[in-house]
């Protein structure tokens, strides 16, 4: 772990791609087969493989405990180092480098102890029993090689590694065409696999398993219905833009589950949907989202909210609160029945998936069965488009999806075969890096959230504003708790929090402004809604505000024309 770890600390020091990409291919060729899956998993920041459904549950707080016990340092000492750089790793480095002796060499741990270790911490139980792993793997390692065993688990590698250049790293090191290890890699979902593949040139072989979740295909934002037409046009595919949780649904014999964006594991909290979903006559995945659906009307998400979270919902919140699948897109599919080949389809055009899933007649909802397909309209002009936006607004929906029909599926890409066409005053995903207590009768409740962006060029966080929390009381409370077990460091009501809850927050107008670091600054923010199904690396990044600040600017005068005709 310490060669990886100088790899690492190489890689961050220049800017300069190519030469990222050289020291990591050299680094990945050299490796032995036993070590290369793991090196390369964690070069794309992560513990454990994208589709892996482990996660180690280990947080801040017990990290922080963990670095303070295995230094004798004084207590706020993780806090100060991180106020200063705002990077656990770096902080975690500079700490144990206070300690009197550091590790000699010979103990300190392999690739495949840090892998194991991590697996261990996701199986055992309580922060008591993962504490003391952590910190007894802590006191074998140096500052260096600590720092970036706690940057891969907290997911906050900030090397400056994007996955295309980790992708080029693996095609350089084994002499590979980069396509066949990005195809692959969408494929399985799992980089240290793609690089196994690559090693023993076996790119071809890849294809989507069943049971193992592919990363989702995602938006990206639009305004402006002349600009949409022209990059998806003439003819785009509209869809209404659900307000539910998007889930991809793998299915064989009997067998039927779900997984959250996340690539988690969500079957047990929908469970008529897994027993509708199962004895079908096709085996494959589709793509889509749960939505709370009564008697044929879609309820709002603050209904489906009831639902999320609880596995083995109870038979009377199952009447309730129904839900369904919407289904939009069919990835892998057998149709000629159980026995018959899977057919990856992510490279067949938008059209043919789109026939492929009609022809699978689904059990709809509307005939007792658990299923719908989105509701979808062929649009050949920007007039059009605009047309539909103000129906999908007037009937209180968020917007649009605006599809290219002949489009791939490039999974966990924000390609620009799908565009979001969202409401005139955009909303941005932010991670909440601080709480206050609020005043009057948020008195003793954290409910004022500072929020950041992410800035793509270095990776880290940059504040961009400041809300009082738009949420529920009951929701103000749990976060409550939340906040307070996952502070980092506390500056008189001030507490910076581990950067984790990411917000939705709607604003009237972006300003230039040097009150924040991000240089921008919102006004009139307000939180809309937690976004659980979004995690800090999906949050929205400073290039996304500088794009929506001069939209904003430029779109005013038409926002105005749009807000008229409605
Ligand atoms: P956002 O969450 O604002 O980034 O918008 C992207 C999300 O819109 C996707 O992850 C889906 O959950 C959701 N969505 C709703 N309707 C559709 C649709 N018809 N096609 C694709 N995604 C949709």
């Amino acid at each position: 772990m310490r060669r990886w770890s100088e790899v690492a600390e190489r890689v961050a020091a220049t800017t300069r791609t190519s030469e990222k990409t050289a020291l990591l291919a050299d680094y990945l060729g050299r490796l032995p087969a036993t070590d290369l899956p793991t090196a390369a998993v964690f070069f794309s920041g992560r513990p454990f493989a994208q589709a892996d459904q482990r996660a180690t549950g280990l947080g801040w707080a017990t990290i922080a405990t963990a670095v303070t016990r295995a230094s004798d340092a004084p207590a706020d000492a993780i806090a100060r180092a991180y106020d200063r750089s705002s990077d656990l790793g770096q902080a975690v480095a500079a700490v144990l480098s206070l300690r009197a002796a550091q590790p000699a060499g010979d103990v300190a741990p392999s690739l495949a102890e840090v892998a194991a270790v991590f697996a261990t911490l996701e199986t055992a139980s309580g922060p008591a029993a993962k504490r003391a792993l952590f910190e007894a793997l802590l006191t074998r390692c140096d500052p260096l090689t600590a720092k970036y065993v706690v940057k891969v688990l907290t997911g906050e590698l900030r090397i400056g590694l994007r996955e295309g250049l980790l992708e080029a790293a693996v095609a350089r090191a084994f002499g590979r065409p980069i396509d066949e290890v990005k195809t692959a890699g969408m494929l399985i979902g799992d980089i240290g696999e793609t690089a196994v593949l690559a090693a023993t040139d076996r790119l071809a072989e890849a294809a989507p398993t069943l049971f193992h979740p592919l990363k989702y295909m995602l938006a990206s934002p639009a305004e402006d219905a002349d600009e949409i037409i022209a990059r998806l046009g003439p003819t785009v595919w509209v869809e209404d833009k659900y307000d539910g949780i998007r889930a991809q649904l793998h299915r064989r014999g009997s067998s039927a589950r779900l997984y959250s964006r996340d690539l988690h594991d969500v079957s047990g909290q929908f469970p008529e949907i897994v027993r509708g979903a199962a004895d079908l006559a096709w085996e494959g995945i589709l793509d889509g989202e749960v939505l709370a659906y009564l008697d044929g009307n879609v309820l709002p998400f603050l209904a489906l909210q009831t639902r999320l979270g609880r596995k083995d919902p109870s038979l009377t919140l199952q009447a309730t609160v129904p839900v369904i699948f919407v289904a939009w897109d069919a990835l892998v599919l057998n149709e000629a029945g159980p026995g018959s080949e899977l057919q990856p389809l992510l490279t067949v055009p938008l059209r043919e998936r789109r026939r492929r899933l009609e022809a699978l007649q689904l059990p709809l909802a509307d005939d007792g069965g658990v299923f719908a397909l989105s509701h979808l309209m062929t649009v050949d002009s920007a007039d059009g488009l605009e047309r539909v936006f103000a129906e999908a607004r007037a009937r209180n929906n968020e917007g649009l999806m605006v599809k290219d029909p002949d489009s791939a599926y490039t999974p966990g890409r924000r390609g620009l075969g799908w565009l979001k066409m969202k409401k005139a005053l955009a909303t941005l995903d932010c991670v909440v890096v601080g709480v206050e207590v609020g005043h009057g009768k948020r008195h003793g409740v954290l409910s004022d959230y500072t929020f950041a962006v992410r800035d793509e060029a270095t990776g880290g966080l940059v504040n961009i504003g400041k809300a009082y929390s738009g949420l529920t009381d009951a929701e103000i409370a749990e976060m409550t708790r939340w906040f307070e077990s996952h502070t980092i460091a506390q500056f008189g009501r001030y507490r910076q929090v581990e950067p984790t809850v990411v917000v939705e927050v709607a604003f009237d107008v972006i300003m230039r402004s040097n009150r924040h670091r991000s240089g921008f600054a919102l006004r009139f923010p307000r939180i809309v809604q937690l976004r659980t199904d979004k995690s800090a690396a999906e949050i929205d990044t400073l290039e996304t505000v500088e794009r929506l600040y001069l939209g904003l600017q430029q779109g005013a005068e038409h926002l105005v024309t749009a807000g008229a005709r409605k």
